[in-house]
């Protein structure tokens, strides 16, 4: 049976931000600009056309050799990203992994290491800062655009079971890929963001109660997070909240959405501002779009513990639809995100669906606009054309005519 994920996220907007923690974790440390969305590689944004190189045989021509202070397999795991705690060292690799091979010429390779191995100290100050609040050692992974802590010992993904350090790297790589789909979908700009978001991974409830409260600046034993500035999720990961890998990694996307729409210049938290249909929506429709099913809620003023429909959001909203027992969109769009009922929230999961495929790039700009406090119905005349007895005509007839009966 699966596990529903009980709401009671409780949502934080830090205008000002948690002065208190994560301070510079500005994406000028030890990161790069790149407009380039494809899976970060370190130091390979200019190899336009391969270069050939001689044969070698010591490093099959890759360049470089796994650092004799850790395992391959943990070296393996540091390539795309920027730091990590498990590999640190300002000894021989510099907490990189990897050594220049010394049978063979790679300079592409080794300005790359260098580049990587440069930035690796500011990381490591900026990160030991939360160790230094938590009192004790995190276990810290930094890609392009997140910082992951991950203290769970272990978590079997998919028929494998993952140990802490591969799946540290585990969530980074989704969190990456939830990156790449969010831009490259809604369009978004690299430079719309200006820090790394984090995700923390907790293994007991008194940590997550002292970590939420350090880095969010609220303290729960199960999940919180801190939207706008210094954009921060630090969650419970334990079986006691979630069923498993999946639930965790449903969990982790859905709230990270929700980082991502209100890190997002006009960085701004809509939820409290009647754009609680786009803040959940958009939380919402991912996690359809890599799990078909939606189960997070971020408020529990309705009892979410069934869920709604079992998750299968689509062949509910096209019964309600045929019903006509469809919540008004006038209604919808005047909710904030902790009053949204059930059905609202399935209903603006569909909102978001009709108008990502009608045009992504004017539902990026309809979002700017109610982060800057625009009225949905404004915005969406702005950004479709449309007033809201349009939008809810042309929605009706498109859920009616596309969506699964089941
Ligand atoms: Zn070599
Ligand atoms: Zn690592
Ligand atoms: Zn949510």
């Amino acid at each position: 049976m699966r596990v529903f994920l009980t709401g009671l996220v409780i949502l934080l907007f830090a205008a000002l931000g948690a002065s208190q923690v994560g301070v510079g974790l500005s994406k000028a440390v030890g990161g790069v600009e790149r407009v380039a969305l494809q899976e970060p590689k370190d130091g390979e944004g200019d190899s336009e056309k391969p270069k050939t190189y001689p044969k070698c045989t010591k490093c099959k021509t890759t360049g470089k050799m796994p650092c004799p202070e850790h395992k391959k397999s943990d070296a393996t795991l540091e390539e795309g990203v920027v730091y990590c705690s498990f590999v640190y060292t300002d000894d021989l690799c510099g907490g990189t992994g990897w050594l220049s091979c010394e049978k063979c010429e790679r300079p592409d390779v080794d300005a790359a290491l260098l580049k990587h191995r440069e930035g690796i100290p500011d990381l490591r100050k900026e990160m030991v800062k939360m160790d230094e609040e938590m009192e004790f050692e995190l276990h810290t992974v930094v890609s392009e655009h997140f910082v992951v802590v991950m203290e769970l010992e272990s978590l079997k993904v998919g028929k494998k079971r993952l140990k802490r350090h591969a799946l540290a790297h585990k969530y980074l790589e989704r969190l990456e890929r939830l990156y790449t789909d969010y831009t490259t979908i809604l369009g978004v700009k690299e430079s719309d963001f200006t820090e790394r978001m984090r995700v923390m991974i907790w293994a007991n409830e008194t940590d997550q109660e002292e970590g939420s409260l350090r880095f969010c600046a609220q303290g729960a034993k199960y999940g919180v997070k801190l939207l706008g500035m210094t954009p921060t999720y630090s969650v419970c990961g334990t079986k006691q909240y979630f069923g498993g890998d999946e639930e965790l990694h449903r969990g982790v996307v859905h709230n990270t959405a929700h980082l991502l729409l209100s890190a997002q210049k006009p960085v701004d938290w809509i939820g409290d501002k009647k754009g609680g249909w786009a803040d959940a929506g958009i939380a919402h429709w991912f996690e359809d779009r890599y799990f078909g099913i939606c189960d997070n809620y971020c408020y529990q003023e309705q009892d979410t513990s069934q869920g709604f429909k079992g998750g299968k959001w689509k062949p509910a909203v096209k019964k309600m639809v045929a019903m006509k027992e469809e919540p008004n969109a006038g209604t919808v769009f005047s909710r904030n995100t902790d009053s949204l009922t059930l059905e609202e929230h399935a209903i603006s999961f569909s909102y978001i669906d009709f108008l990502i495929q009608k045009d992504p790039a004017m539902l990026n700009l309809l979002l700017k606009r109610l982060r800057s406090k625009t009225p949905t119905r404004d915005a969406l005349a702005e950004a479709f054309g449309m007033t809201v007895i349009e939008f809810q005509e042309e929605w009706r007839e498109w859920v009616a005519d596309t969506y699964p009966l089941r």
